[in-house]
């Protein structure tokens, strides 16, 4: 018999809780979060602050007001901040930057590499910026690993390079870190070793790591009040969090596993160069591939039941727990028999 069940490679966060995260889920000890404090909160955030090497954390319901409230904090209205291009704040968020936070984006090129800009660059974009007779630019937005540059690793020695030309620049430092779990297993250091230097960060719980739903900002203990109101005031305070903090620390224990999803990636990328695909040899859990026509082809990998999305211009497949191997030599075999 043939398999024909879909293998959804669209996302890191197509995946679901499974039966052990759903039991941590169900009994998990709870307070009011909004009101006081809930006990696997605060035991989440401060996991998560002692990864990352900050103070402290706040969870929030997505990476997406992770970056907001950030942001918000970070900048006052009219102030440039600085983002590599297809930053996810720049492209993904419905210019939430601008509309919420005030800010006015300003993308970098790439120039040390994909998704990476070079420190000179962040340099010379602060020239001439003195803050009252100039536009003002006063914050370096970085993401690690670089979604729309699939998923590609900034190394700490350039993190450290762009951390000291925006110190130097007067700005401060936010890192988009939704896949900083990712960078810090690709390149075999601990997490807190790729938040060097920087003001805040955020990271996502529901991506590679499978949590339904949570992501966290990690920074200062000032910061991090100052961000608890503010999530407070923009309708993320929750009440029972606990349950999806449960969900977070179980996993926050699955890390080292994405070093699996990095293999399946490198197989997907592999098997598609020989079947002829111009492929980009991934760094981490995503594979971004070159092709003439992004939508016909990708209705023809849905008809035979591999998923994936446009993105960058390109075809973009995201390897994640819920697949394993067996699913990605099966999506090889589906594409070579299709002749995709
Ligand atoms: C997914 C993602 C986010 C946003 O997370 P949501 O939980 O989907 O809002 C932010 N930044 C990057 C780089 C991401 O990949």
């Amino acid at each position: 018999m043939t398999n024909t069940a879909p293998i959804d490679l669209r996302s890191d966060t197509v995946t679901r809780p499974d039966e052990h995260m759903l039991a941590a889920m169900a009994a998990a000890e709870v307070g009011d979060d909004v009101l006081d404090h809930d006990p696997t909160m605060r035991a989440l955030e401060e996991r998560v602050a002692h990864l990352l090497g900050t103070a402290a954390a706040l969870w929030v319901p997505s990476g997406s007001m992770g970056n907001l409230i950030s942001l918000m904090l970070h900048l006052q209205r009219g102030d440039r901040f600085l983002a590599p291009r297809g930053a996810h704040v720049l492209a993904y968020e419905f210019g939430s930057a601008a509309w919420l936070a005030g800010g006015m984006p300003q993308p970098l090129d790439w120039d040390a590499g994909p998704g990476r800009p070079k420190a000179a660059t962040v340099r010379a974009q602060c020239d001439g910026s003195t803050g009252y007779d100039t536009l003002r630019t006063t914050l370096l937005c970085l993401e690690n690993t670089h979604n729309g540059a699939g998923g590609a690793v900034t190394p700490p020695h350039e993190h450290a390079q762009l951390a000291a030309a925006a110190r130097d620049s007067g700005l401060r430092i936010h890192l988009d870190g939704a896949r900083i779990w990712n960078a810090s297993v690709a390149l075999g250091l601990p997490p807190a070793a790729l938040t060097v230097g920087v003001d805040s960060v955020q990271t996502c719980l529901s991506k590679g790591l499978g949590a339904p739903v949570g992501s966290v900002i990690a920074g200062g203990a000032d910061f991090i009040r100052e961000a608890r109101r503010v999530r407070r005031m923009i309708g993320g305070g929750v009440r029972q969090g606990g349950v999806l903090a449960a969900a977070g620390l179980v996993a926050l224990d699955r890390i080292d596993a994405l070093a699996e999803d990095h293999a399946n990636a490198r197989l997907l990328a592999a098997g598609l160069a020989e079947h002829g695909w111009e492929v980009t040899p991934p760094q981490t859990n995503i594979v971004l591939a070159a092709v003439p026509d992004v939508g016909v082809t990708l209705q023809r990998l849905a008809a035979v039941g591999v998923r994936a999305v446009a993105m960058s211009g390109q075809i973009r497949f995201v390897t994640h727990r819920d697949v394993s191997r067996a699913d990605i030599e099966e999506t090889l075999r589906r594409i070579g028999e299709a002749r995709i």
